[in-house]
């Protein structure tokens, strides 16, 4: 017996070295038990950019009908829900990826374009599934700083070397809700060499008022390196069920689907997601409560003083500073208020609020206000 097996226990065997570069995920902790031992019962949840009004009824009757069918796997490919997303978006079923969420997509790219020693750009801070993707197939994460919490594009550009394939873009970015301009990623994709893929991010498009805003769809067909992230967790209502698409060149799609686990969308999700494009009614109704909550929500700050960036998305940042954004985060949670402490993103003097409906954006602002002593620095 060799000296490895400790009292007759056998060591786990090892993992590669550089999967101990990727921390530990923190999840938050559910409501239910955060009311548990905070003693209270009717906590507000604006943290995590989901939308405020819940799924719409005619997804949750589509995903009620589906439980018939538990028993059945569901269709391996999402035929039905992959037409209909290329008949919506005028492309080729053969364009679009489904995954588990967009999550999933993010790591089948990696796994796809990556290999040790290779190298993806992305921002500082930027959405954690980027990084994670990347350190699991033993990649570097180059990190470029926002510039006035916009990306810095022509920084990301020159972080790019020989061992460079992918770059992220998000936009609008999460944290921040800042934009990337049409004539902005023209100019970038200009300066992206051959060879590097780019990733942009658009889980949030759908909320974008700005018109200078862009519609990465309008490279599909012109630009195979580009691939466009969305998903249904956030207009769409459908965080739980996980389902995001990607549009892509053909060829690096039947790649993905090669490496893909066969029945990775679930039968629920693909039947509800199907309700839901349907659901334009809901949809309207949506943008209608997101963008009036966050214009209450700024001309509310701006009446008690507190300072907060403009978003283009359905969450954004207030200045909490001089405070602690995780203190302020405590305090709000004492109230029955859950936001995002922005600490972990490298942005310690901010919170992230996700819009809510109109009752749970008053009360942010009252308990705000009083966590924050009353009045601003207006
Ligand atoms: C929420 C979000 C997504 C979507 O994630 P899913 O896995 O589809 O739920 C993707 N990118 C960003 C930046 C997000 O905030």
């Amino acid at each position: 017996m060799d000296e490895s097996q400790d009292g007759g226990r056998p060591k786990a065997p090892r993992v590669p070295e550089y999967l101990d570069r990727i921390a530990p995920y923190e999840a938050g902790k559910p409501m239910e038990e955060l009311e548990r031992e905070l003693g209270i019962s009717d906590s507000i949840k604006l943290a995590s950019n989901e939308n405020p009004l819940g799924p719409s009824p005619k997804a949750v009757a589509a995903a009620t009908a589906a439980l018939s069918r538990l028993h059945r796997y569901p269709d391996s490919s999402g035929h039905v829900i992959t037409e209909r997303l290329a008949q919506k978006f005028g492309c080729r079923p053969a364009n679009i990826v489904l995954g588990n969420g967009s999550d999933e997509i993010i790591q089948m790219l990696a796994t796809v374009f990556l290999s040790e020693g290779d190298e993806a750009v992305m921002s500082e801070p930027c959405f954690l599934m980027y990084p994670i993707a990347t350190a699991s197939e033993g990649a570097l994460a180059v990190r470029v700083p926002l510039t006035g919490l916009a990306l810095d594009l022509s920084g990301m550009v020159r972080a790019i070397n020989g061992r460079t394939r992918m770059v992220f873009v998000n936009t609008p970015l999460n944290p921040t809700g800042a934009l990337v301009s049409k004539s902005d990623m023209d100019a970038f994709l200009a300066d992206i060499p051959e060879g590097v893929l780019v990733v942009l991010d658009e889980a949030y498009v759908e909320f974008v008022r700005d018109r200078d805003g862009l519609n990465g769809l309008s490279y599909l067909g012109r630009d195979p390196r580009v691939v466009v992230l969305r998903t249904f967790s956030k207009i769409y209502w459908l965080a739980g069920l996980r389902l995001g698409y990607g549009f892509m060149d053909e060829g690096i799609a039947s790649y993905l689907n090669r490496i893909r686990i066969p029945f990775n969308t679930n039968l629920v999700a693909q039947e509800a997601a199907l309700a839901a494009l349907s659901d334009d009614e809901y949809v309207a109704e949506t943008l209608r409560t997101v963008h009036e909550g966050l214009d209450f929500l700024y001309a509310g700050l701006d009446g008690l003083g507190f300072p907060y960036h403009r978003s283009e998305a359905n969450f954004f940042l207030v200045d909490v500073s001089p405070r602690d954004g995780r203190e302020v985060f405590n305090a709000l949670l004492r109230e029955g208020v859950i936001v995002r402490a922005m600490n972990s993103y490298g942005m310690p003097r901010f919170i992230r609020v996700s819009v809510g409906r109109p009752e749970e954006n008053r009360r942010f602002l009252a308990s705000f206000a009083k966590v924050m002593g009353g009045g601003g620095r207006g």
